[in-house]
């Protein structure tokens, strides 16, 4: 057996209106002049126009792209540096948060982003001396806000390129549910699949670690009961607080591993432009079914979380319910595509842990059996 290594120190502040104690954060941190990093669409935003309100001194940035790339991330240090700041908030969904982690790591790391490409170890190169650093979701997907990985596209390779380090994680992550609640349908689910798949992969990850099992499981769970009700009544407070967990708990999980949903899901969004999540729905039913005879006992403990059944097939009924059209095709992906699509798949590095091995050939039959 080899040997298992893992921690759970992300400190997290949360609640409806923990949004409330950012400036005292900053504050116990030594941070008078923060980084604010955003997307263009939330700084358009009320709920942008409330978080910059409680921390006037902040210099904004707001330029980060839906699949954040290392020009955003140059830029935000280049902001970072002639406004002397001294911190970073991240505000928003997993694409700022990334970005705004990677920014942190560059302001005090020198080498080119390709060098801490987590398939190159390059997580070994990046030590402690980062600035502090508060990150606020605003949808319950990606997790970003607890995780100690950051996705950016690199602009040589074009490829979306995973960064990790325990240092990466957050100083603080404020998980305040209200700011969820007037997310747009479409962003609910695809988001909330996203944090749903994270738990489900994470549970069939191949290696030995219960902890992250246990936390997998119940953010399944939490997931399951609750995203349907979010997409019911978005202003239902308990299924968004529950939601913005589950959320939070599969980037926890995932620091075990994830499994071929993720692979597929890369390219589709730095090639096509699909929503990450999205994709991770609609991938989810084929790559277990794919699974099957590999995961062993696990794949009835998730029927039995979802009520009996086959899962893939229980997942494929989630996705009706919460309006996400089941093909890639579905979505503007061409036929054609998908072979390239594979080339790109194999590369990215978290099939390595699913359950049943695959070649770049299973993986392009499963983009076929999706499409
Ligand atoms: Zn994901």
């Amino acid at each position: 057996m080899s040997l298992s290594a893992f921690s759970f120190p992300t400190a997290i502040l949360f609640g409806p209106g923990a949004i409330e104690e950012l400036p005292k954060e900053l504050a116990r941190r030594g941070v008078l002049r923060p980084l604010l990093v955003t997307d263009a669409g939330l700084g358009r935003t009320p709920l942008f126009e409330r978080v910059s309100k409680l921390i006037p001194g902040a210099v904004i940035y707001s330029d980060v792209e839906p699949n954040p790339t290392e020009r955003n991330v140059l830029d935000g240090v280049a902001r970072y540096r002639e406004s002397k700041c001294d911190g970073i908030v991240g505000l928003g969904g997993g694409s700022p948060l990334d970005a705004a982690k990677a920014i942190r790591l560059k302001v005090t790391h020198d080498a080119p982003l390709a060098e801490y490409d987590d398939l190159l170890d390059g997580g070994t190169r990046i030590g402690s001396n980062l600035p502090p650093y508060i990150a606020i979701a605003t949808t319950s997907g990606t997790g970003s806000e607890v995780s100690r990985s950051a996705v950016i596209t690199i602009e040589k390779t074009n490829r979306k390129t995973v960064i990790f380090s325990p240092y990466l994680i957050p100083s603080l992550a404020l998980g305040d549910p209200e700011l969820t609640l007037r997310l747009p349908p479409h962003i609910t689910a695809g988001t909330g699949m996203d944090a749903f798949t994270h738990n489900v992969e994470a549970y069939l990850a191949k290696g030995y670690h219960p902890v992250c099992d246990a936390v997998a499981l119940q953010g399944a769970k939490l997931a399951w009961q609750n995203l349907p009700r979010a997409m019911d009544s978005p202003l239902d407070l308990d299924a968004r607080q529950n939601m913005m967990m589950a959320s939070m708990m599969g980037a926890i999980a995932f620091q075990k591993g994830l499994g071929a949903v993720h692979s597929l899901a890369h390219p589709l969004s730095s090639d096509c432009g699909m929503h990450h999540g999205t994709s991770n729905a609609v991938l989810l039913p084929v790559v277990l079914e794919f699974n099957r005879s590999a995961a062993g006992g696990r794949m009835g403990d998730l029927s039995e979380l979802f009520g009996g059944g086959d899962p893939a097939e229980r997942v494929r009924e989630l996705n009706r319910r919460v309006g996400i059209k089941p093909r890639l095709r579905d979505w503007g992906v061409a036929e054609e595509a998908l072979p390239g699509l594979a080339d790109k798949a194999i590369q990215d590095g978290c099939h390595q842990l699913n359950p049943r091995s695959c070649t770049r050939e299973d993986l392009l039959a499963l983009y076929r059996a999706a499409w």
